[in-house]
């Protein structure tokens, strides 16, 4: 008999399992709410790198006269915008339905719930399905936190669902929080020429990455006239007609026209009957071990709600080991995901990627490591591009040469942190990337450059 898996949630980690699972021959069925693809496809990653391409071609507008061209006075269409966001992610939802259609899976419109540890209810429009499962995925991924002293309205105060794209563009836009999310915001919006300011809780914007990529970032961000809040939290957010204003703790008020809200997320895990059905949760996370299982070894938990990387790709790659892990299957190089080593990309100008172990923390650790760091414009075709800022930087084991990790910031760069992935998950040398040929005039002239 056929093992029956039933999946709550088809964004990267409930799509990917269902179809993996479904090829290896099990009984799947996909209950999802809204639409499969996820939030991933209708708020966050694909909304968000296709105005961010959009900003990035327009900033690049401005800076043509270098390469021979006479500038031209790019404007944004923001309904054509809108109208481009939707048929990319229409286009990609039909794909991922079509996918999960040809193995079989069987998806139901609904919103699921555990009614036992071996039971899912689906709630649809017109009924409520019981579904016996044998083993049972909870990828019921997140949603944007919001501060119980702010009210988004979806007009002047947005969230990160109402900004890609927003209901107008800002004359000046109060972003609060500069993780990775809020910052790929400002990089957005002052590509369309908005004036920003950000209110950032640390000293660094980026707090958990590299301070010299922090920095970086940070060059670019001041140069673009961003006003930078440091060190101040927001806590309090005022709207007066077309005027919204941000109290900081330390007596500072930021004001603009609309305020954006970027501090993070919480997982979908009410309304589940999680703790009903004997599932262990904490903080609303279901944590899990390195299959991904809950506490009941047939519940397994994959993406944003299993508190571990919030990435899709993240998300993607449990769904994968799960739908193999049900199924049996445990004779596969690379079986337990290793987050430490998951590549990160940061879409902003300049594009900053990241992978393995960071420089700093080698020296927090006190472990000895052997750092080399190139400038792009070491590779001509950073000079052909007339984009020679950024720099490659590989961290190494010094004794073995193996790739512990690197961080690229530069153009690209979310491309180019594909080589290092690959050399820090196979335990690569410094020395294979050098003895490769490369093709040229390539930005990877530089990583070979850095990997000296
Ligand atoms: C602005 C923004 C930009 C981002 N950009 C990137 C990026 O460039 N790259 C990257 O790797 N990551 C990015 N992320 C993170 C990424 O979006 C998430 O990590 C990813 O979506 C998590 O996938 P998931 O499968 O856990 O959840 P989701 O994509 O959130 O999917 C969960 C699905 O479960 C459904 N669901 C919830 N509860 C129920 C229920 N009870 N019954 C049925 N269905 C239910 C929801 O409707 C949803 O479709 C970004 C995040 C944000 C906020």
């Amino acid at each position: 008999m056929a093992v029956k898996f039933v999946i709550i949630g088809g964004g990267p980690a409930g799509n990917t399992a269902a179809t993996y699972a479904a090829r290896l021959g099990a009984e799947v069925t996909l209950v999802e709410r809204d639409v499969v693809g996820g939030a991933a496809h209708l708020w966050d990653c694909i909304p968000s790198k296709t105005m961010i391409a959009t900003g990035g071609a327009m900033s690049f507008s401005r800076r043509i006269e270098g390469m021979g061209l006479s500038h031209q006075d790019a404007r944004l269409d923001l309904e054509v915008q809108r109208a481009r966001i939707a048929e990319i992610e229409h286009h990609l939802q039909s794909q991922v339905t079509q996918l999960l259609s040809s193995q079989g899976v069987r998806m139901i419109s609904g919103s699921g719930r555990l009614a036992g540890p071996h039971q899912v209810l689906a709630d649809t429009a017109t009924e409520s399905i019981e579904l016996d499962a044998d083993a049972i995925l909870i990828a019921t991924g997140s949603r944007p936190r919001i501060p119980d002293w702010a009210q988004p309205d979806g007009k002047r105060v947005l969230t990160t669902r109402q900004a890609y794209p927003p209901p107008e563009m800002p004359e000046h836009l109060v972003v609060i929080g500069s993780g990775v999310t809020g910052v790929e915001f400002v990089h957005m919006f002052t590509s369309f020429g908005a004036k920003v300011t950000l209110i950032v809780s640390r000293q660094q914007v980026l707090p958990a990455k590299d301070p010299e990529v922090a920095a970086a970032l940070e060059d670019e961000l001041l140069r673009r006239g961003v006003r930078l809040f440091k060190g101040a939290r927001a806590e309090k957010l005022d709207i007066t007609g077309d005027k919204v204003e941000v109290h900081c703790d330390d007596g500072r008020i930021a004001k603009g026209s609309h305020a954006l809200l970027a501090i993070g997320s919480i997982p979908n895990s009410d309304g589940l009957g999680l703790e009903s059905a004997g599932i262990v949760t904490d903080g609303g996370y279901v944590p899990i071990n390195h299959h991904c299982q809950s506490n009941l070894a047939h519940v397994y938990a994959a993406g944003d709600v299993s508190g571990k990387l919030p990435l899709s790709s993240v998300a993607s790659m449990q769904g994968r080991k799960i739908a193999e892990h049900v199924m049996g299957i445990h004779s596969r190089e690379h079986r337990h995901i290793d987050y430490e080593k998951a590549a990160s990309a940061i879409f902003t100008e300049p594009e900053i990627a990241d992978v393995g172990l960071a420089e700093a923390d080698a020296f927090a650790s006190g472990r000895k490591i052997r750092v080399t760091k190139v400038p792009y414009a070491a590779a001509a075709k950073a000079m052909i591009n007339d984009d020679t800022g950024g720099f490659v930087k590989i961290i190494s084991d010094p004794a073995t040469g193996v790739v512990l990790g690197g961080s690229i910031v530069g153009r690209h760069a979310a491309e180019l942190i594909s080589v290092l992935a690959l050399a820090v998950t196979a335990n690569l040398k410094v020395t294979d990337i050098v003895e490769s040929c490369l093709a040229h005039p390539t930005l990877s002239e530089a990583l070979a450059e850095a990997a000296e």
